[in-house]
Order: C-alpha cells, then sequence, then structure tokens
C-alpha cells in the first residue's frame, strides 16, 4: 500500500492532518494516533476521497465525536475521515402540519440537537439527552437507551459508500435492533428525522428528566466512552439482561488494570485515571469479559469501538 498525502488527497478539498493525536481526542481521552485525518470540505471531495483510497487500497474509518471509540496505543493507519466542516453539520427543517422533518447533517453535536430540538417544542428526540457524540455516529451505533433509540425517528440515512457511490436509505429497510442494523459499511453524511410540534415545556422537562436521571447514574464527569459492553439476551426467556448488573454481580466493580477501572457507580462504565493507555482498557475490556463468563455463564460483547492498525486486527 503506497501512502503519500500528496497523491492520494493533496490536491483534493479536504483539510488533512498527518500523524493527528486523535485518541486524545476520543471521551477516553487517550489511545493512539492517526497516520492521515482527512476532514472534506464538500460531499464531492469526499466522494473523490473515497474513490481514491479505494483504487489504492487504503483502509479507511470514520471518526464521529469518539464517545464510543478505543484508539488503540499504536495508532491507526490508512485514512480516518471525520465530518467535523461545517458543510456537514447543517440542520434543515422541513415542517408539514405537526410533523416536523429535519435533515440532520452527520457532523452534528448531539447535545446541540437535543438543545435546539427542545428550543423549537419538537418532541422525538428527548430520549437522547446526555448522550454524546455526532449524528452519524448515533445512527451507526444506533444510539439510545430506557428512553427510546435514535431509529425510532429516523427515516433516512444517506451514505456515500466505500466504493465513492452515493446511497439515500429508508430507515425501515435497514433492519435497525439495538446498538446496531444493516447499514452497509460507508460514510454516514446526512440522516432525516421526523418529530412532531409539541409544547416546549413539555419537551423540556421530558430532557431534564432523562439528563438527571443519567447524571444520578452515571459517572458522566469521568472520562469513558459510555456502556463498555451490549446488553446479552438470557437465551432461555429472550429477554434482555443488564451488562452493567452482571458485571456487579460478579464483583468486578471498582476492578483496575493500570489506569483503568470498572466504575463504581456504574459498572459498565470503564473509567480512565490519569496515566490511563488504551492498553489498559482494552486489558481491562478483556479480563471483564473473561470473568463475567467464567462466574455468571454469560458472554458479553463489547459496545466500545476498538481501533487497531490493520496489520494488528
Ligand atoms: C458519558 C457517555 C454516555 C453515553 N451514553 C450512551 C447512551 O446512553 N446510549 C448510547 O447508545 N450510547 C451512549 N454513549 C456512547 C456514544 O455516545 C454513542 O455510541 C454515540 O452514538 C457515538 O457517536 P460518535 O459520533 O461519538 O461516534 P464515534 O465514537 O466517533 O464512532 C462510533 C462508531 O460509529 C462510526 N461512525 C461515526 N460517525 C460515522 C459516520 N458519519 N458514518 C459512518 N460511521 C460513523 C465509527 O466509525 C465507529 O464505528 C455514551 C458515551 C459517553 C462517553
Amino acid at each position: 500500500m503506497s501512502l503519500s498525502r500528496s497523491s492520494l488527497l493533496g490536491d483534493l478539498d479536504v483539510e488533512v492532518s498527518l500523524d493527528a493525536q486523535i485518541g486524545a481526542s476520543t471521551w477516553f481521552g487517550i489511545g493512539g494516533r492517526a497516520d492521515i485525518l482527512a476532514c472534506p470540505r464538500t460531499e464531492s471531495a469526499l466522494i473523490e476521497l473515497a474513490v481514491r483510497c479505494r483504487d489504492q487500497g487504503v483502509p479507511v474509518r470514520v471518526l464521529g465525536g469518539g464517545a464510543n471509540l478505543l484508539v488503540d496505543d499504536g495508532g491507526v493507519d490508512g485514512v480516518v475521515v471525520q465530518l467535523n466542516n461545517e458543510h456537514f453539520k447543517t440542520i434543515r427543517y422541513t415542517a408539514n402540519g405537526d410533523i416536523t422533518s429535519a435533515r440532520v447533517g452527520a457532523g452534528v453535536n448531539l447535545f446541540d440537537l437535543v438543545q435546539e430540538t427542545k428550543r423549537r417544542g419538537l418532541h422525538g428526540f428527548e430520549m437522547m439527552a446526555g448522550i454524546p457524540g455526532t449524528a452519524g455516529g448515533g445512527v451507526r451505533m444506533n444510539a439510545g437507551g430506557a428512553w427510546g433509540q435514535l431509529s425510532d425517528c429516523l427515516k433516512t440515512v444517506s451514505m456515500v459508500a466505500l466504493d465513492g457511490t452515493h446511497h439515500v436509505f429508508d430507515a425501515e429497510s435497514l433492519g435497525f435492533r439495538y446498538r446496531g442494523s444493516d447499514l452497509p459499511h460507508g460514510i454516514i453524511t446526512e440522516c432525516t428525522v421526523s418529530l412532531q410540534e409539541d409544547d416546549p415545556i413539555k419537551v423540556s422537562d421530558r430532557v431534564k428528566e432523562i439528563f438527571q436521571h443519567k447524571k444520578s447514574t452515571q459517572p458522566m464527569a469521568d472520562h469513558s466512552a459510555g456502556c463498555a459492553f451490549k446488553n446479552p439476551v438470557d437465551p432461555s426467556t429472550g429477554r434482555q439482561m443488564s451488562a452493567g448488573a452482571l458485571i456487579d454481580k460478579a464483583g468486578l466493580k471498582g476492578r483496575s488494570i493500570g489506569g483503568a477501572t470498572v466504575s463504581d457507580q456504574h459498572a459498565n462504565f470503564i473509567v480512565t485515571n490519569t496515566g490511563a493507555s488504551a492498553t489498559d482498557i482494552r486489558r481491562l475490556i478483556d479480563e471483564v469479559r473473561d470473568e463475567v463468563l467464567s462466574r455468571m455463564g454469560v458472554t458479553l460483547e463489547p459496545e466500545v469501538v476498538i481501533w487497531k492498525r490493520s496489520d494488528q486486527a
């Protein structure tokens, strides 16, 4: 694989950083660098970037807000694309009776979108209160919780596939489920959500209630990536079990490796202390998974996305 900035991206309308410190900008606040971080300024530059990477066999990863991501200490190869240019941060509202459709750029911050829809008195996005990241990452993860998930209000997803083709998918066709979907690989550029006009005070009260609940149950002031593991399904009942409760019952609250610790407040959060490395977090994830399996007989699957160099993946 030949990788030179000039041959790959030099002439494109893309802001390029070499040896970019992406780990430090994730919510864990630690981890390695990206050989190339590319922030396209237009959709056509993004499409050309995807085509060139495909033609030259260069791996492409997409970084949203880094709220569900662990970057290995050795960093990542290829191109990391981030849609943080203003071009990918617009929200366009169209009202039709009491239903408002919002076209949301993939780079829009979820906190901002919750605030903006609250201010406009639009109901249907309150469940995202307290969930950090971008709209693109939220769609990819189908982020959510006890109050609902992003797919509940999602109508369409626009994506540039890794061969540079552009697609608009009907959300209903994408098989959205708990923290997953059948969405193909690619770079989500926009989504449309459908919201309902409501009393702004009611919307605000719901946002406040959800946020307060999260603040009282999650270590929000610490560095983490939210829940480390997905909630598993009990094979005998088909019902979802709480990964946090299983980790707690296995006696793992407070367990530490290096600077990574299983939170005392919420057992499914791994938090970092000064001096933590991505390797500490990876080792702790492995240890928690192994001990929950041996003590509770349940296999946990990480929810945190872990990036490594291609030859180490
Ligand atoms: C304090 C805290 C609380 C949290 N609470 C919750 C919660 O209640 N519920 C919940 O579901 N999650 C929660 N999370 C996790 C996180 O907020 C969500 O997973 C969020 O959707 C991640 O979005 P992001 O933009 O930061 O994605 P990133 O972390 O940057 O990336 C996550 C994945 O999405 C992919 N991705 C990102 N952007 C795009 C794009 N434009 N196109 C294609 N793929 C993309 C990445 O490649 C990666 O695979 C929490 C995290 C923290 C730190």
